[in-house]
């Protein structure tokens, strides 16, 4: 059955009801007015015959009075016009009794009429007055009071009838009423409650399908409506069902294939052999590898908290992390002095870090991976290289010093006199020999720096005074070269907090270059200001520039850009970069190709100077 006729026949008890009230409420109104009809037909007309009869009682005898005083034709034209109709009214009476004892009083009546009417013969047919006088005294008048109290009696038996019969009415008129009430309210309720049943029967599976809509909603894909029939609530609930199986396949096999990415994504930076920490933006870890968890002891239960790790590697996990998070790009460690050490069981471990931004779907930084890359064997290598290359270094030395003796001996003419040709070539090589001491020197002073045997011995500095210094030994090559050299020191700035020889020799290394890289009719200008709480230095050439592709490699050890005219072995700018490092600033440069260059680099104010000022 289709939802509609199920509807439909939910409403059919309620018609029912409406319908019995309906047959009852005319048979019941049939009834009454039957009861009214009776009062009517028993009564009412003997009521209205005895009232005419004594109508035409009452006239007869005024008539007989006319007649008694000598109005005699009047008197019986009147008598006669009543004689009629009331023997009809007396013949309507005794075809319509209905009352216990209305047959005796109607008899009765019949009776006086008869003696009122012989009384009446007698009556008007005598002769004189006196005799008509004495005839309707005597016998007429007694007649009429008999036949007209004998009327009175059926009016009055009718009358009670009548006022008992509309009592009784009345009170089933009432009964009816109540009666009809309660079978309003009776069908009402009975109807009612069966539809509502048959309508709850006939919506029930809509409830069914409406909560397993909701478990669905939920999140329960294995919920099915249990819906019978082959109404359209069925159909329906068979769709619903189609739809949540489809769902849940749908579920399953994204899922699977979810987990399966998971799991691969987890195997392959597990099968890294270098500790990965991935971070969240918020700075919390989201993930991390098997070579994390055992080196660095660190684990996601309990928030991915670092606190478990050792306080040097969390520095430089935090370091790395919010240099990445804060936009800066990937973290590339400069050099292996940077890798941590992490004590083991066994040997210790230096590890080097390295940071690159996760980027989201919109492009933007969400989240920071950092490896910890083992480089204990290459820091090994990077150490021998540096003691190799200090010992030779220091070795070179001595045999260096005795060779310049010799050739400055030998150009003195100490030991004998030499040929102009002998002397050019002794300047040759004393000008190689000093070349040679040049990068000796810097050689043992880039590994004493990076040994950190080298103690910075810092305290306020002038810093127009180290400019002059700085610049005052390059101005003899710059003027033989052809080049403008000038220095701008901002009046206010007048100490740094350095120290003096190590910040002479980084300045001193980038004019050199600056000179020696710029051309005839160039320029090269020093500059010192404030750049907050720093000071910044900084050397502009006008020279042949620095390609892009060369930048990022000008402060490496050994560095030359190829084919470019060097006069060192590529260690000016790395010892450079060490010592401003080793005060805590910054170096770098900006250049363009053609255009000449600007090295730059900071060193902390002096306090005492910004107390005073
Ligand atoms: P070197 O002592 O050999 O000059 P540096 O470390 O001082 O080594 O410089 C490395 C390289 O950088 C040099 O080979 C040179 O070509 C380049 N360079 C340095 N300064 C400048 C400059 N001001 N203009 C152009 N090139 C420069």
């Amino acid at each position: 059955m289709t939802l509609r006729n199920k509807l439909l026949l939910a409403q059919v008890p309620l018609a029912l009801a409406l319908l019995l009230l309906g047959v009852l409420g005319v048979s019941t109104l049939g009834r009454l007015g039957r009861a009214g009809q009776e009062i009517l037909a028993d009564n009412y007309r003997s009521v209205l015959a005895m009232q005419r009869i004594i109508e035409h009682l009452e006239r007869m005898d005024s008539a007989a009075l006319f007649i008694v005083v000598d109005e005699r034709r009047r008197g019986l034209e009147l008598a006669d016009a009543h004689l009629q109709p009331l023997e009809a009214e007396l013949k309507v009476q005794e075809n319509n009794i209905t009352e216990s004892g209305e047959a005796e009083a109607t008899s009765q009546l019949r009776r006086a009429w008869a003696r009122y009417r012989s009384a009446y013969e007698a009556f008007a047919t005598a002769e004189t007055p006196e005799a008509r006088r004495s005839a309707y005294f005597d016998a007429l008048a007694p007649a009429f009071r008999e036949a007209k109290g004998a009327t009175q009696v059926i009016l009055a038996l009718n009358q009670d009838s009548m006022v008992g019969k509309s009592d009784a009415l009345r009170r089933q008129s009432r009964q009816v009423n109540t009666l009809m009430v309660l079978a309003v309210v009776a069908a009402l309720v009975g109807g009612f409650l069966a539809s509502a049943s048959l309508t709850q029967r006939a919506l029930r599976p809509v409830s069914v399908l409406s909560q397993a809509v909701q478990r669905l909603g939920q999140g329960d894909l294995a919920t099915r409506a249990v819906v019978e029939g082959r109404d359209e609530i069925a159909q329906l609930a068979r769709d619903f069902n189609g739809m949540a199986e489809a769902l849940l396949q749908y579920r399953q096999s994204s899922l699977g294939e979810l987990l399966q990415a998971q799991a691969s994504s987890q195997a392959a930076i597990d099968s890294l052999p270098d500790p990965v920490v991935v971070f969240g933006l918020d700075g919390s870890v989201l993930n991390i590898n098997h070579a994390a968890e055992e080196v660095l002891r660190l684990s996601l239960e309990g928030g991915g908290a670092l606190g478990q790790v050792s306080p040097e590697v969390r520095e430089v996990l935090e370091r790395v992390r919010s240099h990445v998070l804060g936009g800066k790009g990937p973290y590339l460690p400069r050099g292996y002095e940077e890798s941590v050490r992490l004590e083991g069981p066994d040997a210790d471990r230096w590890l080097l870090p390295r940071g690159s931004p996760v980027y989201g779907e919109g492009g933007g930084v969400v989240g920071a991976t950092v490896i910890l890359q083992d480089v204990t064997r290459l820091r090994r290598f990077d150490e021998l290289k540096n003691d190799l290359v200090a010992t030779v270094a220091h070795e070179f030395r001595t045999p260096l010093t005795s060779l310049r003796m010799a050739i400055h001996l030998c150009l003195e003419e100490v030991a004998g006199p030499i040929t102009p040709k002998q002397a050019d070539l002794l300047f040759a090589a004393r000008e190689d020999c000093e070349r040679l001491q040049g990068i000796v020197d810097d050689l043992l002073d880039l590994s004493k720096l990076q040994s950190g045997r080298l103690k910075l011995e810092v305290r306020p500095v002038s810093t127009e005074e180290v400019l002059e210094s700085a610049l005052a030994p390059h101005r003899a090559v710059a003027d033989e070269r052809g080049v403008r050299l000038s220095s701008e020191c901002g009046l206010e700035l007048a100490r740094v907090e350095a120290d003096p020889e190590r910040l002479q020799l980084v300045l001193s290394n980038l004019v050199a270059n600056a000179v020696r890289h710029t051309s005839r009719g160039g320029e090269v200008v020093v500059r010192a200001r404030h750049d907050g709480a720093r000071v910044r230095f900084e050397v502009a050439d006008t020279g042949e520039g620095i390609a892009p592709e060369h930048q990022q490699r000008i402060f490496e050890k050994f560095f030359r850009v190829p084919g470019a005219n060097s006069g060192g072995a590529g260690l000016g700018l790395s010892i450079a970069q060490e010592i401003v490092q080793a005060h805590g600033g910054e170096i770098g440069l900006s250049s363009q190709p053609g255009q000449g260059s600007t090295f730059w680099f900071t060193l902390p104010g002096s306090a005492r100077e910004e107390g005073q000022g």
